[in-house]
C-alpha cells in the first residue's frame, strides 16, 4: 500500500515504523494476550511503557531533574488555563509575545485567570515574524513569559529565545522535538502530541519542579501538583496515546535523536522554500526568512483564482492537508518529522512543475 503524502498540520504523519510496530502489538501486546488499551493503567506492563516513554523524553532532551515530566489530557488549549492557574498570583503579571492565533488564544484565557501583559507583538505586521529579542519587555511583576515556539498557523519559528530573568514558558506544540533544545532556557514547555509527538490524546508538560506549588484551592485535576506528585498517573492516562508516544519517542532514537532530526528537517523546509525563492514570485511566502519555521511552510500564489487552482490539482495528484488555516486561507505544507524528505522532495518538484505551467 502506498502511504498517503500527508502534509496535515495536526493530527499529522506518523512515522510508518511505529505504525507498524503497535499494529504488531495490537491485538497481544507483550504476550498479556490483550491490546495495550485493555490493559489496566495499575498494570506493571503499562507502568513500563509510560515510564519509558517519560525515560525517553528526558533522554532526547536531555531534561535535568531540575524538571518534571508530566502526561496530561485536554490539549495544548487546556494548558493555556492551567499555566496562569498554576503560575499567576493576585500580585503578578502574566506576559505574553505574541506571534499568532495560539498566543492570541493563550492570552486570552490568562486574561480570565489574572493580570496580563503584551511583552510584544507581531500582530500588527500580520504575524510575519519573530520579534527581535530586544524588543520584548517584560513587566516588573512578571510571573513568566509566555511564547509559541512555533506559529503552527502562520509558519513562524523562533530560532533564538529570549533571556530574561523570569520564567520562560514555551508553547512548543508544533516544533517539540524538531530540534535539540537547550533546557536551561525555559522553565515550562507543553505541547499537545498529535504533530511531532504522536496521536491526539495525550498533552506532554515539562516544569521545573520549583514552580510547582501545592496549592490546595486549585481543582485536582488542573493542579500539576497532582500530576508530578503521582507521576502523571493519579487518574486513568490516555493510555494509547502515551504508548503510541513511546513509539514515537524510540523512532526519534533510532533515528539518530534531535540532531539527525533537525538535519533532516532543515533539508525538507530548505526544499520547499527554495522554490519559493527560486519562484520569482509566482509563490508568496508568508513569514519573513529570518523568521521561517521549519515545520509549517506557509505561502500564497499571486491570486485566490490560482491558489485554489494549485490546492485543487495537488489534491488531485494525491497531497493531502496543503490547504492553509481556515481563519488565514492560503497554502501551507506541514512537514514534521515524520513526513518523509521524499514527499517533501515530491510536493517541491510539484510546485515546480505548476509554476512551469501556469
Ligand atoms: N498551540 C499550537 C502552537 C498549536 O499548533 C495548537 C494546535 N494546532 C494548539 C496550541 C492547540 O492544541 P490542542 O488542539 O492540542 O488544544
Amino acid at each position: 500500500m502506498k502511504r498517503a503524502l500527508n502534509f496535515n498540520a495536526g493530527p499529522a504523519a506518523l512515522p510508518q515504523a511505529v505504525l507498524e510496530k503497535a499494529e504488531k502489538n495490537w491485538l497481544n501486546f507483550n504476550n498479556s494476550g490483550m491490546a495495550i488499551m485493555e490493559l489496566s493503567h495499575r498494570s506493571k506492563e503499562y507502568e513500563a511503557v509510560h515510564n519509558q516513554a517519560i525515560t525517553s523524553l528526558r533522554k532526547l532532551l536531555s531534561i535535568s531533574d531540575d524538571f518534571e515530566v508530566i502526561f496530561l489530557q485536554g490539549g495544548a488549549s487546556l494548558q493555556f488555563s492551567m499555566i496562569p492557574m498554576n503560575l499567576l498570583s493576585e500580585e503578578s503579571t502574566a506576559n505574553y509575545v505574541l506571534t499568532g492565533s495560539w498566543s492570541d488564544k493563550a492570552l486570552k484565557e490568562a486574561n480570565k485567570i489574572g493580570k496580563t501583559a503584551v511583552a510584544a507583538s507581531t500582530k500588527e505586521g500580520g504575524y510575519h515574524s519573530i520579534p527581535n529579542l530586544s524588543d520584548i519587555k517584560v513587566t516588573e511583576d512578571a510571573a513568566y513569559l509566555h511564547i509559541t515556539s512555533n506559529n503552527t498557523i502562520y509558519g513562524t519559528q523562533w530560532h533564538q529565545f529570549p533571556d530574561v530573568a523570569i520564567p520562560v514558558v514555551a508553547d512548543m506544540s508544533s516544533d517539540i522535538l524538531s530540534r535539540p533544545l537547550n533546557m536551561d532556557q525555559f522553565d515550562l514547555i507543553y505541547a499537545g502530541a498529535q504533530k511531532n509527538l504522536g496521536p491526539s490524546g495525550v498533552t506532554v508538560v515539562i516544569i521545573r519542579k520549583e514552580l510547582i506549588k501545592d496549592n490546595g484551592k486549585l481543582p485536582t485535576m488542573l493542579n500539576y501538583h497532582t500530576y508530578s506528585s503521582n507521576n502523571s498517573l493519579y487518574n486513568t492516562p490516555p493510555t494509547l496515546a502515551i504508548y503510541l508516544l513511546s513509539l514515537v519517542l524510540e523512532w526519534v532514537e533510532e533515528t539518530g535523536g534531535l540532531e539527525a532530526i533537525q538535519k533532516e528537517n532543515t533539508e525538507k523546509a530548505h526544499a520547499l522554500y527554495a522554490e519559493i525563492d527560486e519562484s520569482n514570485g509566482f509563490y508568496i511566502g508568508h513569514a519573513e526568512k529570518n523568521s521561517r519555521s521549519q515545520m509549517n511552510v506557509t505561502f500564497n500564489l499571486a491570486s485566490e483564482q490560482l491558489s485554489a487552482k494549485f490546492l485543487a490539482e495537488a489534491k488531485h495528484a494525491g497531497f493531502v492537508g496543503l490547504n492553509g488555516h481556515r481563519s488565514v486561507g492560503g497554502c501551507r505544507a506541514s512537514i514534521y518529522n515524520a513526513v518523509p524528505k521524499e514527499h517533501v522532495h515530491e510536493l517541491a518538484s510539484f510546485m515546480k512543475n505548476f509554476r512551469l505551467n501556469n
